[in-house]
């Protein structure tokens, strides 16, 4: 019997855990090409021209697939709230269709109550096959989560101490090869122990090196999680001495806005604890993740970070709106920050120079204050 093919954008590594949902729904999976300058080229060609750049890259992915083949249905998530983001599906759908493209669209909207049309919507993707439903999702999670953990506390924490150039990325992009393969729980389990054995005897992390500094970057989920539209600002990061973490996460995300269903009820979520932090300069969430830019640079300052960088796209509404009292706010918490404002024309050289420039200010403050004894937390 013919399968049927579904697309979905990509966004950083969350395309290893919708394949493993699709895969277990029945379809064949058209995992796009990887994002490069053909992909934001071809979307901006189509979208308006004030549009978000992460539509543009959306965009570019759905027709750099439908320009080699033809789909049955393409997976996109919706929002709500004051941006964006809500229009991105029934955007595209109206652009890909005026190009003669025609997949059915599955728009999955956060559920904010309604779990009717939610269920739905799953229902409808799963091809009515609700016995599937709940494994097929905790599978793809697993999935996710693994291939989070290994990044962050693997691939971002070693780039800085790496002997070989490049060598945390290969053995990243070897597990996650690994993982997007794997097809039983057992198998995870066993590139898990490999991963974490092989990461600590390739490159190990060195304490006593008090040059490493610790930076967390936060901001616009699609340039946080999307190495080429944030310019790989991990890895050159890590590059110049920083242990590098991260606000958000694919699987974070997807549990967060999603799948709530399947957070601990009883536990404060991340972006929940971030939009109470950020309480004392705005009150009320305005659209992306803006209040919890704010909130984040909070705790970044708490947990003894020694800096943090806010990304986001050109013409972002929420980014834009914290980016206005994140200099206060970074000045009063006491940690050194920069935000970088990301669109289809930015520059490699100034970029590069913007960010050696905030790491060694954000090490002087770190020597400054190691001389004065102030005490600081050491992050995991
Ligand atoms: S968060 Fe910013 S980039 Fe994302 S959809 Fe909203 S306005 Fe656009």
């Amino acid at each position: 019997m013919k399968r049927d093919k579904v697309t979905f954008p990509h966004m950083g590594n969350i395309y290893v855990g919708l394949d493993a949902l699709f895969e277990r729904f029945g379809y064949d999976v058209i995992v796009p090409p990887k994002i490069t300058q053909d992909t934001i080229r071809t979307g901006s060609k189509h979208a308006p021209e004030g549009m978000c750049v992460p539509f543009k890259y959306v965009l570019g992915n759905f027709i750099q697939v439908m320009e080699k083949q033809d789909v049955d249905y393409v997976l996109m998530a919706g929002g709500i709230g004051p941006c964006r983001f809500g229009f991105y599906g029934h955007m595209s759908k109206l652009i890909l269709t005026k190009l003669g493209y025609t997949p059915k669209f599955i728009i999955l909207e956060p559920p904010a109550g309604r779990w009717f049309n939610f269920t739905i919507d799953v229902l409808k993707l799963a091809h009515w096959r609700i016995k599937d439903i709940m494994p097929a999702i905790h599978w793809s999670v697993a999935k996710m989560e693994l291939t989070d953990r290994l990044e962050e506390e693997l691939y971002m924490k070693r780039i800085a101490y790496e002997p070989q150039k490049r060598k945390a990325e290969k053995l990243y992009i070897k597990y996650v090869n690994r993982i997007f393969k794997a097809d039983t729980y057992e198998k995870l389990d066993e590139i898990k122990k490999d991963a974490f054995e092989e990461y600590e005897s390739a490159i190990p992390i060195d304490n006593d090196r008090d040059d490493i500094i610790d930076i967390e970057i936060t901001g616009e989920i699609f340039i946080l999680l999307e190495p080429f539209s944030n310019m790989d600002i991990v890895r050159k990061l890590g590059e110049m001495g920083v242990r590098v973490s991260r606000t958000s996460s694919s699987s974070k995300w997807i549990r967060d806005r999603i799948l709530t269903f399947l957070a601990d009820k009883n536990k404060e979520k991340s972006f929940e604890r971030a939009i109470r932090k950020a309480e004392p300069w705005m009150k009320v969430p305005f659209g992306g993740e803006g209040i919890e830019t704010i909130g984040h640079t909070v705790e970044a300052a708490e947990k003894g970070f020694d800096g943090i960088i806010q990304v986001m796209p050109f013409s972002c509404m929420p980014e834009v709106s914290a980016k206005d009292v994140l200099p206060d706010v970074a000045r009063e918490v006491g940690i050194p920050f920069y935000s970088f404002i990301f669109d289809e024309h930015t520059g490699g050289a100034g970029f590069q120079t913007r960010l050696e420039s905030f790491v060694e200010r954000a090490r002087d403050v770190k020597n400054k204050n190691r001389k004065s004894d102030r005490t600081v937390v050491t992050v995991a």
